[in-house]
């Protein structure tokens, strides 16, 4: 353990794939983390600025530096580019186009999913050309960027606070999926118009699972805010049951900062097998804590997250080890420790060892963020995917903003992650 943990901070390594000038970039965003007022009004001041500078100055200012620390770009030629130069350091990408992100249930229109599925479908195609030679092909999606986010609201209200989902509910979700008609479905009890709504969302549901199953891609469910998580659970184990039949093509992801989350995943796991579908999943904290806590405020419902950080980090590191038992006892499930904390991703390197898993367990950070995590990794034998986002600069704000605070929060992760660029800038400016 001690010479992985010591390959985290071979920042020789970890950069081979980075320019000086890239370095010297990350090193500076990094910092611009560190000043709280910016971190924590990101959002603001970028559309702020975007707004008094108009579009076009904006990007000169914006492509260069904070986009371009974080993001593939919103070409083919950009995201091949950032594959393979991931490839030098032992990565894989993880694609994942960044098309909505929103708690409004109401604001998105038809045209907007059918621009989306436009841009999935090119993601796709890009991924089916990247050479990943250990782990699957993947790419990252939000559903409600696909389909109505009142789906998964509705959905959320018919599972109720226990959200129990049942073999019931899966099998009849995925016969009327394939018949494209939801009459069977007794189980949800929902009214026409609920069911009208989920009616014209199928056809895009089937063409995903169908276009990836075609295509040896995998495509990985995000998990979202809590109004509309349980509908996406529900829908996403609904795709793994009629997909992941030989391979897993679907995905879901289970954010440990949420109480419920770890028996969910035992839950999942249980009926997946029960089946017969393989499971697969993404495991992760969870990225809207602050959101989530205060809506739960505001409506004056208990607290849905962890109340501390270790009580998150707990669950997170007793959900792996659940999973690593699991593929000790020959279980085909296939899961991404979604993670940058050192801690976690150590421990679960010990359990690769403690229960003899050989495959199909991967690691996963965002680009620009762990990189010396990522690269210690890869060169220590694990899988290791690059979450990489694209799209346009308007597209990535929300994302990017978070990413910002996040890096702040991180403190211990962002603070470890500027001192190795900050001593790669060193080696190479005294090798100069
Ligand atoms: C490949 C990849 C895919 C991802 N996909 C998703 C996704 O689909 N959906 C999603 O929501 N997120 C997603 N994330 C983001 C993820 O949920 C975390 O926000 C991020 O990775 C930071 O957590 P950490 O384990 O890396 O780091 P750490 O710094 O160890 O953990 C920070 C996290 O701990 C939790 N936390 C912090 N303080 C407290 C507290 N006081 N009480 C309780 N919990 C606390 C929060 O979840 C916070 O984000 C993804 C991350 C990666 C790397």
């Amino acid at each position: 353990m001690i010479e992985i943990e010591k390959s985290f901070t071979d920042g020789k390594t970890a950069f081979k794939g980075k320019s000086y000038k890239d370095l010297l970039r990350s090193y500076l965003v990094l910092r611009l983390c560190c000043f709280d007022t910016f971190a924590n009004n990101a959002y603001k001041i970028f559309t702020g600025v975007h707004g008094v500078v108009g579009t076009r100055l904006f990007e000169v200012l914006f492509k260069p530096t904070v986009y371009a620390n974080f993001i593939a770009g919103d070409s083919k030629a950009d995201i091949l580019w950032t594959a393979k130069r991931l490839s030098k350091s032992g990565l894989m990408p993880l694609i994942s186009p960044m098309l909505e992100d929103s708690p409004d249930a109401k604001g998105f229109h038809r045209e907007m999913y059918a621009r989306n599925k436009e841009v999935i479908r090119e993601s796709i195609e890009i991924c089916s050309m990247v050479e990943n030679a250990n782990g699957p092909k993947c790419l990252a999606i939000k559903l409600t960027a696909l389909i109505p986010a009142q789906i998964m609201a509705d959905l959320t209200e018919k599972l109720g606070p226990e959200q129990n989902i049942s073999t019931e509910n899966i099998s009849q979700l995925s016969e009327a999926f394939q018949a494209g008609d939801l009459e069977i479905v007794t189980s949800l009890q929902l009214n026409q118009e609920e069911k009208e709504r989920i009616v014209g969302a199928i056809p895009i549901l089937m063409w995903l699972g169908e276009e990836c199953l075609n295509k040896n891609v995998s495509v990985y469910i995000d998990a979202e805010f809590t109004q509309f998580q349980p509908g996406v659970r529900l829908l996403a184990l609904t795709l793994i049951n009629i997909f992941n039949r030989k391979h897993q093509t679907i995905w879901n992801t289970y954010q440990c900062y949420l109480r419920a989350t770890e028996d969910q995943v035992k839950e999942d796991t249980e009926l997946m097998d029960a089946l017969g579908a393989k499971w697969a999943g993404k495991i992760v904290r969870g990225a809207y804590m602050q959101y989530e806590r205060n809506r739960a405020k505001e409506l004056g419902t208990s607290d849905p997250v962890h109340a501390t950080y270790t009580d998150t980090s707990s669950a997170y590191n007793r959900t792996i080890e659940y999973l690593m038992e699991g593929k000790n006892r020959g279980k085909s499930w296939r899961f991404i420790i979604a993670s940058h904390n050192q801690e976690s991703i150590l421990k679960a390197c010990s359990l690769f060892k403690e229960f003899n898993v050989q495959d199909d367990v991967y690691f996963g950070q965002i680009a620009g963020m762990g990189e010396g995590i990522s690269c210690g990794l890869a060169q220590s034998g694990f899988n290791v995917f690059k979450l990489v986002p694209t799209g346009s600069v308007e597209e990535v704000l929300p994302w990017l903003s978070r990413r910002m605070e996040e890096n702040k929060g991180m403190m211990a992760g962002a603070e470890r992650d500027r001192v190795i660029i900050f001593q790669e800038i060193k080696r190479r400016t005294i090798r100069i």
